[in-house]
């Protein structure tokens, strides 16, 4: 199958949620073990994200849009996470438009939930710009709530990544043994890399410039993390918390996340 991932924002006017954790980092850190294990189980998949650091929405949303039916893709995936207000809702739900698109609404709802997250199902909606035009099935996932403090500590990249595989492809590409093995199959110069170098700074609480106004860190609040930024794809996150554990990770542009502890 031909699949397009689009990771729903990150450029220009098109910026994701804020919660306890960034709507934007997440999607890039389950999105790119969504598009790897595509990769492994034989698909092709586009990145239909913008490389475009300053874009309008309008603009945004048409390019991905328009990427996804020049490449005439199977399916549309438009990833994203939640939010509403804070600790006030939790849960997953797929957006989908046509019957087709409710088929993998529901298997990709299913399979979320049984990692602990509420099930809120799948949602038909015939104003969603994404879903509208694209000339194939579509669908935009909101696996959980980055601003809902339990959704937050049920969150696990690898897990959501597979559960919204095997939702796609009936397929567990990530299974616990195998995880180690198979990513390491995957070569870091396949990955998507089209995110465009992005220096401005976000105006998120939590988000403290350095001096100089070049790079910035961000305190995730109630999580005993701490991101230092060089910009907004390359980062650095710090973390230690009685239920997050302890955690280095390094996040990159073009060569995606690595987790050292
Ligand atoms: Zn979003």
């Amino acid at each position: 199958m031909k699949i397009a991932i689009d990771f729903g924002h990150g450029t220009g006017e098109d910026r994701g949620a804020e919660g306890y954790l960034n709507e934007e980092k997440a999607i890039r850190e389950y999105g790119e073990l969504v598009i790897d294990g595509l990769k492994l189980l034989g698909h092709t998949v586009i990145n239909v994200t913008p490389a475009t650091a300053n874009l309008s929405l309008g603009q945004s949303l048409a390019y991905r849009v328009n990427a996804a039916n020049n490449y005439k893709t199977d399916l549309f995936i438009s990833l994203h996470v939640n939010a509403f207000r804070k600790d006030k809702a939790r849960g997953c739900e797929v957006e989908y438009i046509s019957d087709a698109g409710k088929g993998y609404a529901d298997k990709i709802c299913t399979e979320i939930s049984k990692l602990g997250f509420v099930n809120r199902g799948s949602q038909k909606r015939t104003n969603l710009y994404v879903l509208k035009y694209t000339s194939m099935i579509a669908i935009l996932v909101e696996p959980f709530f980055c601003d809902n403090r339990e959704d937050c500590n049920l969150y696990s990249p690898k897990k959501l990544a597979n559960a919204i595989i095997k939702g796609i492809t009936g397929v567990d590409v990530y299974t616990e043994e195998e995880n180690v093995t198979r990513n390491e199959k995957v070569e870091e110069g396949k990955r998507s890399n089209v995110l465009a170098i992005d220096h401005s700074i976000p105006n998120s609480p939590g988000v403290h410039a350095f001096p100089g106004g070049f790079g910035y860190f961000q305190i995730i609040p109630n999580s005993g993390r701490i991101d230092i930024h060089l910009d907004r794809y390359n980062y650095l996150t710090i973390q230690d918390d009685e239920k997050e554990g302890n955690r280095v990770i390094i996040t990159t542009r073009t060569k995606g996340s690595k987790s050292l502890f």
